[in-house]
């Protein structure tokens, strides 16, 4: 179907993963997309590619001027790009609790800013925050990450809140553990990558993990008209985990 025909698009970390599944099911529905990474080297047509680091405020204004000139406009914003980080709050000094929120907490402050104006202009503006079940569920071992995804969960409900008047819809996902070349990363590191993504798999629910084209279902949702009156929620894309 068609449903974001003459709709645009900006996805950041669009090069991979869950930004990239995201960006070429936007596309398949009719939509112009614009992918904001730091190597949009293999970004391949129709998706536009723009390199951007969202750490650098300049390189974030650069590129979203540059996609929204490209596009003709914008009417949705999936702020998706993230690192991961690992240990409890003994294991990760200073400098990386700086580095990691600000990738994924000021890295989408940053790109919003730069939106709005854009999305303010749009008779169908939304933006999709790419959380996780880290933000509520505790996990051990994830104290840094997990604290810049309660903040993407926060950030998400405030800024619902701030534009809601100015017709912008702002919601999130919250993925669980989604088979991308990120957990691939992870599992290769592993003695026996093999085994680890057994273990991994029988730890979940669902016996499996999440795809990333799950995930994109769910952000391609909350960035239709068809959730148009959907603002200031976390939609869960975890295979049952929250409800178990
Ligand atoms: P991925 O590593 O496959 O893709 C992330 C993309 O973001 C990459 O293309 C990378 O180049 C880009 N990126 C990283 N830092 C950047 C920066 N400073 N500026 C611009 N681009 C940058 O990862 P993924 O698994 O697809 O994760 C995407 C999002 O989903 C992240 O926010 C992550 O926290 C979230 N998430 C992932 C999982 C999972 O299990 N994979 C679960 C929950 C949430």
């Amino acid at each position: 179907s068609a449903d974001f025909e003459g709709l645009k698009a900006l996805v950041t970390g669009g090069a991979s993963g869950i930004g990239r599944a995201t960006a070429e099911l936007l596309a398949a529905r009719g939509a112009r997309v614009a992918v904001l990474d730091l190597d949009p080297s293999t970004v391949d047509k129709p998706l536009l590619g723009f390199r951007a680091d969202v750490t650098d405020d300049a390189s974030v204004r650069e590129a979203v001027a540059a996609a929204v000139a490209d596009l003709g406009g914008l009417d949705v914003l999936i702020n998706n790009a993230g690192i991961g980080a690992q240990g409890t709050v003994e294991d990760n000094a200073d400098d990386e609790w700086h580095r990691v929120l600000d990738v994924n907490v000021v890295g989408m402050v940053r790109t919003a800013r730069a939106a709005l104006p854009h999305l303010r202009e749009s008779a169908h503006a939304a933006i999709v925050n790419t959380c996780s079940i880290a933000a509520t569920a505790g996990l051990p071992q994830r104290a840094l990450y997990s604290a810049t995804k309660g903040a993407v969960l926060s950030l998400t409900l405030a800024m619902a809140a701030d534009h809601l008047r100015e017709g912008v819809r702002v919601n999130c996902v919250n993925p669980g553990t989604a088979d991308t070349p990120w957990v691939g990363r992870l599992l290769d590191a592993a003695a026996d990558p093999a085994a680890e993504r057994a273990a991994l798999e029988s730890r979940q629910p669902s016996g499996r993990l999440v795809s990333a084209d799950e995930v994109a279902g769910a952000i391609v949702y909350l960035a239709s008209p068809l959730s148009g009156a959907t603002t200031g929620t976390a939609l869960a894309v975890d295979g049952g985990m929250q409800g178990l």
